[in-house]
């Protein structure tokens, strides 16, 4: 059996999310999570030929996750077909600018931006050293969140803040969603058969965590999250920008601790907070259209934010050769996607109504008139990009 697939780890502190990927085929062989690790009913769940398997795993941490996801592919046949790991890390702040393989040093480094990341890179690297433990003599790549945007210009990157912060403590935007840009902005190129290098184009990842990036010649030149995930735009319960005196304003006025405020603006915003329903975006559109005014306000809201941004990066891109969606609701919500476009007819977005409401569930493609410039969908496929830089890095 020829090796010829990558094993992709997500590793988060309470869940391990795991495929296997052909890259070259793009054919995914096998999907799971292990859940509820720490506590003593954690349980190892996938999917294989369209089939559901679960196991479960009793009191399990990464070790334990790890070595019955090991026996879990054993047991599939799929052990042989694995030619190395690519792990998602989410932090790897100035150090990493492209993906790397793991070595001692690698290690070292994302253990260094831990201040940064506290709950991901200590999970991350949990899962790196099992894999390593488990699967030995596979070679472990690491993929990181951040890395798309380390093109940013300082002039981006800065907050207006005494620059020893930035200097000694790393206090600058590093941005988020960077996999997920670099796999929809070169599938968007080349559906729209651009070059990626003499390109414009601007991406709007809507998920439960949300962002936006400008894309200029194949590179990130803006984006919306800063040092850590909360800045920028409305998302399912973070806030995205507000004025950081909330926190003074909330001590004085409401007795809000430190750590009151931040659980506030993290759990307990965005579409959640300011519907007073739920963070998922379905149940708000569903309320929406049955009348319900501020859930129409709260969608408003998600709108605004993002198409301000939007406009703002077409303004430094200097030109605009594509707007595209992806996540959970770019994909889906042909109401989002709408108010939006409507909102950015200044740069010439004509809505192609048939279009956006027959775009949805890993559908691609553009949603704009003809002569319009071009708004499109691009299903997004992280684990796809973190199986092909894990091949290239380990071929
Ligand atoms: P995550 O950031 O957790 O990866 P996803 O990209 O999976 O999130 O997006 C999840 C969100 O997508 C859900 O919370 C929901 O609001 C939204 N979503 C999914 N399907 C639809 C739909 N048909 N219409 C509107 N929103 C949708």
């Amino acid at each position: 059996m020829s090796k010829d697939s990558i094993l992709v780890i997500n590793c988060g502190s309470s869940s391990l999310k795991f495929s296997v990927i052909n890259p070259a085929t793009e054919e995914e062989s096998i999907n799971g999570l292990a859940e509820r690790m720490g506590s003593s009913e954690a349980v190892l769940r996938w999917k294989i030929n369209g089939e559901k398997g679960s196991q479960a795993l009793g009191q399990a941490a990464h070790d334990q996750a790890i070595e019955g996801l090991m026996g879990l592919l054993r047991e599939e046949g799929l052990i042989d077909r694995i030619a190395a790991i690519g792990h998602r890390v989410v932090h790897g702040g100035e150090k990493f600018t492209q993906s790397a393989l793991v070595t001692d040093e690698v290690i070292a480094a994302i253990e260094d931006c831990i201040p940064l990341a506290p709950l991901h890179n200590p999970a991350h690297l949990l899962g790196i050293k099992a894999a390593q433990k488990f699967f030995p003599g596979l070679p472990n790549a690491v993929v990181f969140d951040t890395a798309f945007h380390q093109t940013m210009a300082a002039e981006t990157y800065l907050y207006a803040i005494p620059y020893e912060l930035y200097e000694k403590h790393g206090v600058r935007r590093y941005g988020a969603h960077g996999t997920s840009y670099r796999y929809v902005g070169q599938a968007a190129a080349d559906m729209l058969g651009l070059d990626i290098n003499n390109s414009s184009i601007m991406v709007a990842h809507l998920g439960n965590g949300a962002s936006a990036c400008a894309i200029k010649n194949g590179k990130s030149i803006d984006t919306t999250m800063g040092l850590t995930p909360l800045e920028g735009l409305v998302m399912g319960t973070r806030s995205g920008d507000i004025d950081p005196n909330l926190f003074n304003f909330l001590n004085k006025s409401l007795g809000y601790s430190l750590e009151r405020t931040t659980e506030m603006l993290n759990k307990e915003s965005g579409l959640l907070g300011l519907s007073g329903m739920d963070s998922d975006c379905r149940v708000i559109e569903d309320a929406a259209q049955e009348g319900n005014k501020r859930a129409q306000l709260t969608l408003d809201v998600f709108c605004h934010v993002l198409a301000e941004k939007l406009a703002g990066f077409a303004a430094a891109m200097g030109s605009v050769d594509a707007l595209v969606f992806t996540g959970g609701i770019g994909e889906n919500s042909s109401i989002i996607r709408k108010n939006v476009i409507e909102r950015l007819s200044i740069f010439g977005f004509k809505l192609h109504e048939q279009k956006n409401d027959e775009t949805f569930r890993g559908k691609s493609g553009v949603i704009t008139e003809e002569g319009s410039t071009v708004a499109m969908v691009v299903a997004t496929n992280e684990e796809l990009m973190i199986a092909r830089d894990t091949q290239a890095l380990t071929a």
